[in-house]
């Protein structure tokens, strides 16, 4: 459903989703209690689901949910280096 953007007299802005069958030209502002008009303002479709949605939401996420390493890996995991080529050919390359 789309959002439509409202604005009481006092100035404060809000969005609310309605169809668009059922989008009022007023509504009550959620912090005076006022009655808000809607906004002619730029279309908000749904953006779920893009790349850009996806940016958004985990920049939005990482501030408070970081993705890091929470916990040690297990002792006797892999204990090897790991090598940064497979390719047999580098391994005649000189070492430092
Ligand atoms: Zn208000």
């Amino acid at each position: 459903m789309p959002l439509y953007e409202f604005r009481c007299p006092e100035g404060t802005r809000f969005e609310a989703s309605f169809s668009m069958s059922q989008a009022p030209q007023v509504l009550d502002c959620p912090s005076c209690g006022q009655e808000s008009r809607r906004r002619i303002s730029a279309p908000k479709l749904s953006i779920s689901g893009s790349a850009e949605f996806k940016l958004i939401d985990s920049t939005k996420r990482s501030a408070h949910e970081p993705e890091v390493v929470s916990s040690r890996l297990p002792a006797g995991g892999k204990a090897q280096p790991s090598r940064y080529t497979h390719n047999p050919l580098h391994q005649k390359l000189p070492r430092p």
